[in-house]
């Protein structure tokens, strides 16, 4: 049986002068020259309520981009009742035909919905061109192309062995139930790929986004219906604060949720789960991957311009905002002047603004909320006898939530910003004592609470080795002279455990396989 072969969709650059670059621009005209409506999506139906949020740039207070409408309970209700409904005939439907419809689903997203699906993310989450780029176009593409692939792969599997006048089968059965989607604002393509991985598999989802990704969620969800997907079978509500978990996860038909978010978030959702568990008719699929400190460790041997760009690309692409940012760094002392003076001179080049201006690097952070909570870190940096903010430090959120690349440089290996996850465009850089190598080995490990990314730096062979074994539970995704952002669907699956969830590594096997329930028959002669 052949697995079809995926490559990665090719990256536009958005270079002056190009066609990309105006179909890109044209669409972004054509997204600000009007306010959308955006429904929610119930078993097929667009549910329109009086109760309307609205949707500004983060980098624009001044611009609406449209407004959504919220949905209650009932909503939730509706929603879960639509998604068991749809059931029966997409889990029967053949599973070529299942994948046939995400194959479209692809097609659609890196051609005739790209640059719409692109603007969307950069008014919507402030990502700038190229970030829009490889997260809306290229990685939705590659998860849902390479998941399919997958998804081929399992269903071929070779059945287990037989013998004389027995036939054994395995039968890759959906989940018994629907499945909750709670998704991410940071990257588009995840919050795609969180419900449609999980209908894939022939199951039925309710699928909740973050309120600040609503607008290109919408876009989601006309590629999902243009690809010929079945009422019912992703529904998608925006409902908040407490109100859909309290439907959720009481419902005995709950089956198993995939989340992107918060660490605080997914232990409380875990722990209610675990509170309801005797209200469910099966245990449900928990599968999360949620927050990040991740960690740039150099070496005494570091190439200083490879150090450099992994600090600076890994910190502040999408102002921080990835779970796989480099948030803190460890550098030794004969490395630190000469570092200092490149980061600085770096960090002055960037330009910072709206997504509109493709020559700003540094956009906004996602809400207010955000913004306030990363400012006051580093207000505590400015005023602590055990840190010393060295770049940037400044924001101003009058125009959008704006903040400047800081870097924030430790005094004491346990300063507040070394551990404690942010979310935003601060580097906390700690400096050891160059013969302090190994126990600055043991105090990353020691401190990583969490363990989604990390990297190290070195010229040094055997110094290499020592930090993958060191660090062996530190990072589930951990690179060797690179910058600890961007794993390429099929190519580095990615995802993280301790604290950073359940480690079952989006765009993979793994992963696809916890959202079937096997049944083995054995049949006798
Ligand atoms: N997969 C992304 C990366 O490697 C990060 C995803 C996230 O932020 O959740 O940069």
């Amino acid at each position: 049986f052949n697995v079809p072969t995926v490559t990665n969709e090719p990256v536009n650059s958005y270079a002056p002068g190009t066609k990309e670059r105006a179909l890109l621009e044209a669409a972004i005209q054509e997204a600000r020259a009007q306010e959308v409506d955006i429904p929610m999506y119930i078993g097929g139906k667009e549910i329109r309520t009086e109760d309307k949020g609205k949707l500004t740039p983060p980098h624009d207070h001044q611009h609406v981009l449209g407004y959504y409408h919220k949905g209650t309970k009932t909503h939730v209700n509706q929603a879960i009742d639509a998604a068991l409904a749809a059931k029966e005939y997409w889990e029967n439907l053949a599973w070529e035909q299942r994948a046939a419809i995400f194959l479209k689903a692809a097609e659609l997203a890196s051609t005739k919905y790209r640059y719409k699906l692109n603007a969307a993310t950069m008014l919507g989450q402030s990502k700038n061109a190229y970030q829009a780029e490889i997260d809306a176009a290229c990685e939705l593409t590659d998860f849902l192309r390479f998941n399919v692939s997958y998804m081929t792969e399992i269903y071929a599997q070779q059945p287990p062995a037989n013998s004389k006048g027995i036939w054994n089968r395995v039968e890759q059965r959906p989940l018994e139930g629907f499945v909750f989607a709670l998704t991410p604002f940071n990257f588009t393509a995840i919050a795609g790929n969180l419900p449609a991985c999980v209908a894939m598999m022939g199951n039925v989802v309710v699928w909740k986004p973050a309120d600040t990704q609503i607008y290109s969620a919408k876009v989601l969800m006309d590629i999902f219906n243009e690809a010929g997907l079945p009422d019912g079978v992703i529904n998608l509500v925006y409902v908040f604060g407490p109100d859909a978990g309290e439907v959720i996860f009481k419902h005995p038909d709950f089956a198993g949720i995939h989340f992107t978010g918060s660490t605080g978030v997914f232990q409380d959702i875990w722990k209610t789960i675990g509170q309801n568990i005797h209200q469910y008719k099966t245990y449900p699929r928990i599968v999360g991957e949620t927050g990040g400190k991740d960690f740039i460790l150099a070496h005494p041997s570091a190439d200083l311009a490879v150090l450099n760009t992994a600090l600076v690309r890994g910190a502040f692409e999408y102002q921080g905002q990835k779970c796989s940012a480099a948030s803190r760094a460890y550098v030794p002392q004969s490395l630190w002047s000469d570092l200092r003076a490149k980061m600085e001179q770096d960090v002055a080049s960037f330009k910072i603004g709206g997504t509109e201006d493709f020559g700003n690097f540094i956009n906004a952070v996602i809400d207010e909320k955000a913004f306030d909570k990363i400012t006051s870190y580093i207000e505590r940096a400015k005023n602590s006898a055990d840190a010393e903010v060295i770049i940037g430090g400044e924001y101003d959120k009058t125009k959008g939530y704006f903040i400047h690349p800081t870097v924030i440089l430790a005094k004491t290996a346990d300063y507040e910003t070394l551990s404690e996850e942010l979310f935003g465009p601060v580097l906390t850089i700690y400096v050891y004592e160059d013969a302090k190598w190994s126990e600055t080995l043991e105090l990353v490990d020691k401190t990583s609470i969490y363990a989604l990314t990390g990297a190290v730096i070195s010229q040094d062979r055997y110094a290499i080795e020592e930090a993958t074994k060191a660090l062996r539970n530190a990072a589930g995704n951990f690179y060797i002279n690179d910058k600890c952002t961007g794993a390429v669907v099929g190519q580095q699956p990615f995802g993280g455990a301790r604290g950073s969830g359940t480690n079952d590594k989006a765009g993979s096997m793994i992963n696809l396989l916890r959202w079937v329930s096997p049944r083995t028959i054995k049949e006798t002669f």
